[in-house]
């Protein structure tokens, strides 16, 4: 494409230039900037959606970088809102503080740190919590609730203040934000000026192998910069004079990793878990090309089959709805070309989506209410990850003959 500015031309962790992609999802809008009603008629920003794998270090990642400024200003979505979210943190956070048994209230900043969530979990761990997030409207709600938060992005400036307002610290963290900063090396130099040299530092992330596994294809949106695997992560630390020494399987998202890290010869002995993860990368062929292929085969391949589907029903003359508009959502949507005249509303719990309209698609999204009020004949689960528990809360509808259909590995009615 002529005009491309927002094209990489080499890999976020290791500077080679990047080959072709091997999944091409089409130009498309931010998942995550849902426009108001009244701005239906307004033109959006579209950029390429397209993946590919760096030759020399393995990273799987976008072929293009939107700037942050038009993604993360004001971000809609809110962690604390679900209780998965708050267990999960408050365990992790008891996780950091068990890795550092000699420390007095030890200082732990979290990266992109969004509502407070796991700084007020180090505090309540005995910890001292710093957050650092770019959107101003979730820093400042942190900063209001007594959660201590620096509105800005992590840079030089960040490392600054915290270090001499608070010195050191002992652990840092970045969780699902680590795979969306496009400047990846420049947060590595920094994380390293900021950590303690026995300190430590730890990201979790929606793990590569499991989105190939899983055919999570759905995660791939452009704040989604990079889909991240051991063997690719081990390359960047080393890069910065860093080393993996620990790797623990948890479940957020389904399949995520929380990795460890510390300078080159830091006090921690590698786990055995480390070399464990490389071979099985090697084992699994995430190395190679055919993995990745076969992948976007069957990406291909559920487009067409969830269009059979919705065109089958429509042909019935049955309506549809969709349940919940996550930034997957709008990859689906979009991907599969599906219309406002093949599904009527979406529903979603947060109040600060409703009335909003999924992006590219403008299909309206609307309070959960509105499904029981107005059923339709099927009801698309686009939270698909949560189907279990969605269909538990409104299986009652059920008895007015609604089905439901579930979209991934396969489209399926139930
Ligand atoms: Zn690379």
């Amino acid at each position: 494409m002529e005009h491309d500015p927002y094209k990489r031309k080499t890999c976020r962790y290791c500077d080679e230039p990047l080959g072709k992609p091997f999944l091409d999802l089409g130009i498309q809008p931010l998942a995550n900037n849902l426009p108001r009603r009244e701005d239906a008629a307004t033109p959006e920003f579209h950029c390429p959606l397209a993946v590919v794998k760096c030759r020399k270090c393995h990273l799987v990642q976008l072929t293009h970088s939107v700037p942050a400024a038009l993604m993360f200003d004001d971000y809609l979505y809110v962690s604390s809102t679900t209780q998965t979210f708050r267990t999960h943190f408050a365990e992790y956070a008891r996780d950091v503080r068990g890795r550092l048994p000699q420390k007095q209230r030890p200082l732990a900043v979290d990266i992109g740190s969004n509502d407070g969530l796991l700084v007020s979990c180090y505090e309540k761990a005995g910890m001292r919590g710093v957050g650092v997030e770019p959107a101003k409207n979730l820093a400042s709600d942190a900063n209001r609730r007594g959660v201590t938060t620096l509105n800005r992005y992590f840079g030089v400036e960040a490392v600054r203040e915290i270090v001499s307002q608070y010195g050191k610290a002992d652990a840092v963290s970045a969780n699902n934000v680590f795979a969306h900063i496009d400047d990846i090396q420049g947060v590595c130099r920094n994380v390293r000026e900021l950590l303690a040299d026995d300190g430590f530092f730890v990201i979790e992330f929606a793990y590569l192998a499991t989105m190939l596994e899983k055919m999570f294809f759905d995660m791939v949106y452009h704040e989604h910069v990079c889909y991240i695997g051991v063997t690719a992560l081990s390359f960047l630390f080393a890069k910065f004079g860093m080393e993996i020494f620990d790797i623990k399987e948890v479940d957020t998202h389904g399949g995520s990793l929380r990795v460890f890290v510390q300078k080159k010869g830091g006090p921690r002995k590698p786990e055995p878990a480390v070399e464990r993860f490389l071979n099985a990368e090697k084992e699994q062929g995430l190395l190679g090309e055919k993995v990745y292929s076969d992948f976007a085969a069957r990406v291909l391949d559920f487009k067409h089959k969830l269009n059979r589907m919705i065109v089958a029903v429509k042909k019935e003359g049955k309506s549809i709805s969709g349940y919940g508009a996550p930034a997957k959502a709008t990859t689906i949507i979009n991907f599969c070309e599906l219309t406002p005249a093949q599904i009527d509303y979406i529903v979603d719990d947060n109040p600060l989506k409703q009335g909003r309209l999924v992006p590219g698609r403008k299909i309206p999204i609307v309070p959960s209410a509105h499904l029981t009020a107005q059923p339709t004949d099927y009801v698309l689960i686009f939270a698909w990850n949560f189907a279990k528990e969605i269909i538990a809360k409104i299986g009652f509808l059920r008895e007015k003959n609604v089905q439901f259909i579930i979209p991934l590995p396969e489209p399926t009615t139930v």
